[in-house]
């Protein structure tokens, strides 16, 4: 078997477009243009390749992308007051602030990364990471999406990829993909409806006992580790979707957490990395800044 090969690039492409029809219509509308301001604190060259791909992903969306920079030598309180200055501001209609923070920062003690996240507007949280926005996604009323485990969702309905009465495992059970991953495939219905959620699901982690049986049993696999390679063919059941989120950097190339060549010849379809889950990522930061703007609706002066 070779696998198909799952084109985010491609479906995140195609999601920007509609995107920038929608911001057209919601100006022509009258509206302001949405607007995402992202928080940079610190010189670290990876955030700053993020925030920048950010900009220019806005820009062309039609989304006014600001970006504020602060030095790494910001305390936590001046940058709780950046957020609550961004909070306030109208035109502001989506606040992001960029991981990691620079553990050298607030005077050397580093910054207390939840109360800084706590602290933006969850009405502006398009990071979906307030307790807020969190809660009404356990409770199967959300209202934004985590970026990642939204874009696989998307990814898997654009390729009509079901999940509705699958056995998915998402091993890693990060805040920002893992455990949102699963309550999103465990709803009753979802941003895609109720064919892309019903799953049966299992979290694995650094402390499940016998993750290669586990995943054997996985209709659809999503791997969202950090371990280069670490999800070999063996661990892969013959016509599984596999899902790989890993952005690792070995020697100068990117790979993810699984071993894609081996992976191919079992599974039935699998993303690349890169060029599969990273790009809908920002296509789906993309569609919270628009739905932020829309919640808020500022009119156009
Ligand atoms: P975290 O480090 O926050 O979480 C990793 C998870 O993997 C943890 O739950 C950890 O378990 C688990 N884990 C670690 N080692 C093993 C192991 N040997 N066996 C089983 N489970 C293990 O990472 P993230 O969720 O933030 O990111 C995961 C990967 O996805 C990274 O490569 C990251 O770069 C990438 N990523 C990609 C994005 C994209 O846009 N494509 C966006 C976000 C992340 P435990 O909880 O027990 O420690």
């Amino acid at each position: 078997m070779t696998a198909e090969r799952l084109d985010g690039k491609r479906i995140a492409q195609e999601i920007r477009e509609e995107i920038a029809a929608e911001v057209k219509e919601f100006m022509n509308a009258g509206h302001a243009p949405p607007c995402l301001a992202a928080i940079l604190v610190g010189e670290d060259p990876a955030s700053q390749v993020y925030v920048r791909n950010k900009e220019r992903a806005c820009e062309k969306a039609g989304i006014l992308g600001k970006t504020f920079r602060l030095p790494a030598s910001t305390t936590q309180s001046e940058l709780l007051a950046t957020i609550a200055d961004l909070n306030a501001t109208q035109s502001v209609n989506g606040i992001l602030v960029q991981l990691p923070l620079p553990s050298t920062g607030n005077g050397g003690e580093g910054f207390d990364e939840r109360a800084v996240l706590d602290a933006v507007d969850p009405l502006k949280d398009v990071d979906a990471f307030s307790p807020v926005n969190v809660g009404l996604l356990m409770q199967g009323r959300h209202r934004f999406l985590p970026c990642t485990p939204h874009g696989i969702i998307q990814l898997l309905h654009r390729y009509k990829l079901t999940t509705s009465g699958k056995h998915v495992v998402v091993v890693g059970r990060s805040d920002i993909v893992g455990k949102p991953m699963a309550m999103m495939l465990a709803q009753r219905d979802g941003s895609c409806g109720g064919e892309i959620a019903n799953a049966t699901v299992t979290i694995a982690h650094s402390r499940t006992g016998n993750l290669t049986e586990i995943c054997q049993t996985a209709d659809i696999l999503i791997a969202a580790v950090g371990v280069p390679e670490m999800i070999s063919g063996e661990m892969i059941k013959p016509g599984a979707v596999v899902i790989d989120v890993g952005i690792n950097r070995v020697e100068d190339r990117l790979v993810g957490d699984v071993d894609f060549e081996e992976a191919s010849k079992v599974a039935s379809a699998i993303t690349p990395v890169p060029g599969g889950v990273g790009p809908l990522t920002i296509a789906m930061l993309l569609h919270n800044t628009l739905l932020a703007a829309k919640l808020q609706k500022t009119e156009s002066t």
